[in-house]
């Protein structure tokens, strides 16, 4: 075990390699923590740095060298009357100078407590820990933070599977048949809505006959001037870019995860029960699941549709 705060290294896979990944982000994890020291029980008296300065085996490895409880913990060799330390023989003249300032620096130490040990965040005030602020610390210059549409992933009022299926999509890892073919399943790579050309993320969601029709529904209404983008981020992004002009923010928002939605559900009507819906029922799919998620209810007649499409 490298320490008393982190389980040990994984060299299993136990069916998955999740954790050992996970693991593997400890020693930086580590490396962002300070202790808050307790009762000691947890914190290595010369490995941790439990003290300011550092950790006593690195400002002192000379006294390190000679005392005989090189692997204690900080309550072993701690009480109430001091400081509890044995050396392995008695020091020399010229090493007095070194063992008067490594009491020195134990002398920053207040004295323990009854709870228990633990681990600060060293970025936050109250030394709490959260992911955010992790993955803000170790990407100071992500771009994925900064250009990534994750508000209109995450954010968006759709139901939760539609925004895992829509980062997906963003990080273009939709099973479609190129990246099946990726994989090494060999199939024939055709787009299943149009027969036309090679199904990838790009064609099927962003540049597919087919799709575009649905599309066409949201664009047309609002007489934009949409050249589709290349890549499904850029198209969050544009899209967001025009919630501005739209009269309902929130509804804009959820259009390409229900074009898409719709466009991947014919898609795998096609592909595995070889059924297929017209275009015409097509669209009418896309604007129920559209009235659906922005009202939470089913559309009981056509006029509904209709009102929710004129909130746009
Ligand atoms: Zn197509």
């Amino acid at each position: 075990m490298e320490d008393h705060w982190s389980t040990s290294m994984v060299t299993n896979t136990y069916g998955t390699s999740l954790w050992r990944t996970i693991r593997k982000l400890w020693p930086k994890l580590r490396g962002n923590c300070k202790i808050k020291i307790g009762n000691g029980v947890k914190v290595s008296f010369w490995e941790d740095s439990w003290l300011e300065q550092g950790s006593l085996k690195t400002l002192f490895p000379d006294v390190f060298i000679l005392n005989q409880q090189q692997r204690d913990t900080v309550a072993e060799v701690w009480s109430n009357q001091g400081w509890n330390l044995s050396f392995r023989r008695p020091f020399n003249d010229w090493e007095i100078q070194r063992v008067v300032e490594f009491y020195r620096t134990l002398e920053h130490f207040r004295g323990g407590n009854t709870v228990q040990d633990r681990l600060e965040w060293k970025d936050h005030k109250q030394g709490r820990f959260s992911v955010k602020g992790a993955y803000k610390k170790f990407n100071p210059f992500n771009s994925q933070i900064n250009g990534w549409p994750w508000k209109m992933i995450w954010k968006a009022k759709i139901p939760y599977k539609v925004s895992c299926f829509t980062w997906l999509l963003a990080k273009q890892a939709v099973l479609t048949q190129e990246n099946l073919m990726k994989r090494g399943i060999q199939l024939s790579p055709r787009c299943f809505l149009c027969g036309e050309k090679a199904e990838t993320v790009t064609h099927l969601f962003l540049h597919c006959r087919i799709t575009n029709q649905l599309w066409d529904l949201f664009i047309n209404k609002k007489e934009l001037k949409w050249v589709m983008p290349r890549r499904v981020t850029q198209t969050l992004k544009i899209w967001s870019s025009y919630a501005n002009i739209s009269g309902h923010r929130e509804r804009w928002k959820i259009i390409p995860a229900c074009i898409w939605w719709s466009t991947w559900k014919e898609r795998n009507l096609r592909c595995h029960q070889n059924k297929s819906n017209t275009i015409q029922k097509m669209k009418m799919n896309c604007l129920v699941l559209f009235h659906f998620w922005c009202k939470q209810e089913y559309m009981e007649d056509l006029e509904s549709v209709v009102n929710v499409l004129g909130s746009l």
